[in-house]
This record gives C-alpha cells, structure tokens and sequence, in this order.
C-alpha cells in the first residue's frame, strides 16, 4: 500500500486577525503558482474560519479547526460543535492538542468522544498524542504514547480519512526538538499501533510530526522513516516560512 500524501497543517492557535485572511491568500496564490506535492491546511481560530474558508474557496489550501465539542449542540457556554465546524466550512480539525489536554484536562477519553464527533461531521481529526520530559527521560516515551494513540481512537475510524500527530510536549513551542532517530522511532511505533488496530489499513493513515518545525529543520524531519507530515504552529503564522515546510515535504 503506498505512503500516503503528505499533510502540512499550520496551528494558528490563539493568533490572527481578520487581517491575517490576507496570509491566507497568498499561500493560496504561492500554491497556485507552484502546487506542492503535500496537502495544506491552516487550523485556525474559530472567529476566522468562515471568512478563511470563503476567501480559500476552490483552492489548495484546506481550512480546519483547533478543537470540538462532542455534542452536536447544546448548554456549552463557549464552545463549538462539529456542525458549527463545517457549517463555517471547516474540513479537518485538530482533537487532543497537548495545550487543550494540560489546560483544559482532556483525557484519552475525552479525545475519542471528540475523534468520533469530527467523523459523525464528516471532519478529518488530527489525533495528537505526546509524552512529557518526564517520561521521555524515565524510558516510558513509547508505552505512553501507544496508550494515549489506542485510547484516543474509535472504531468509527476503520475506513475513514484522519491523521495522527506525534507532538512531544517539550518540543511544543519551545524551540527544542527530539532528534531524528527519536522522532522516527515514536513514528514507527505509532504506525505499529495503528497496525494493530486497522490492519493494512494503517499504511494510509498520515502521522505527522510536530514541535519546533522550521524551515531549518523540516526537510531533514519529513525525510524520515513513517513520518508523512507536519504539524506546525510558530512558524506557520509567516506566510514564507509555512510555504518553506510545505515545499520541504517534497
Ligand atoms: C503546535 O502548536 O502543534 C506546535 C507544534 O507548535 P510549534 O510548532 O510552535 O512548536
């Protein structure tokens, strides 16, 4: 089974403003210009997304969201349902990002209500696990993001179209990033995993890398083995360094 296409998504967090629609625009026009071989997405603040999604309309750039509520409606003060997603013209959205489960105490459990609210949508989640310097520095980096991966699915998912992101806590937004071979053996034990759950399956499943990817480093992180993409917040709010990293995937 062939790898699959490799995916470039750009986390703008709690960053952008109506003028930034206009970054939008002009990755669009640059890939237009110059299609790349990797698919990309802008995940952005969920203020931004209908006019984000207007202003990409028919072109190469999908448009995501950065979280989900597992109800379809409902008394959820502040919060957004998968509807609300693709009612704005979301395709895709990030579920478990390492910032929502520190700060909002999001469990595995929690994470697979969310992965299967994004399917019953027809959203493609991006499925984030990660381990702390703390277990990476006790041995346990494999064994918990295996866990945190077989926990976070559903099995809704056999057959559907989602992503996995491996995003090391300490090397979110913090200019550290594990090496190589380190990223590399998480991607392999991850694709391991998903094989157990999908079977063959599994092949087709981009895992992407993310934390701390720039220009500098991207081609020498999307090079490695089972990694088929990134996933990237800083440096996705410059138009030319996000346009660097979709460009380093081939
Ligand atoms: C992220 O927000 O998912 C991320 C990887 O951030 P950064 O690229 O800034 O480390």
């Amino acid at each position: 089974m062939p790898a699959p296409r490799p995916l470039i998504v750009g986390n703008w967090k709690m960053f952008g403003l109506g003028a930034n629609i206009e970054d939008g625009r002009q990755l669009a026009a640059a890939l237009e210009a110059q299609p790349a071989k990797a698919r990309a997405a802008i995940c952005a603040p969920a203020t931004l997304i209908a006019r984000l999604a207007a202003a990409l309309e028919g072109s190469a750039v999908i448009v995501g969201g950065q979280d989900i509520h597992p109800q379809p409606r409902g008394a959820f003060t502040g919060d957004i349902s998968g509807e609300m997603l693709v009612d704005a013209g979301a395709r895709m959205v990030i579920v478990g990002h390492s910032e929502r489960r520190a700060a909002y105490g999001e469990t595995n459990a929690i994470v697979a209500a969310k992965t299967r609210a994004a399917l019953r949508c027809g959203l493609e989640p991006i499925v984030c696990v990660g381990e702390s310097l703390a277990d990476r520095d006790a041995g346990r980096t494999l064994n918990v993001i295996r866990k945190e991966l077989t926990e976070s699915l559903t099995t809704e998912l056999t057959g559907a179209k989602f992503a996995v992101a491996y995003e090391p806590l300490w090397a979110v937004g913090t200019g550290r990033t594990p090496t190589v071979d380190q990223i590399e053996e998480a991607h392999v034990a991850l694709r391991e995993t998903l094989g157990h759950i999908l079977g063959d399956a599994a092949r087709r499943v981009p895992i992407l890398y993310g934390g701390s990817v720039k220009p500098a480093n991207a081609a020498a992180i999307l090079a490695a083995e089972d990694v088929d993409g990134a996933l990237i917040g800083g440096a996705s709010l410059k138009v030319e360094d996000f346009l660097a990293v979709i460009r380093a995937a081939g």
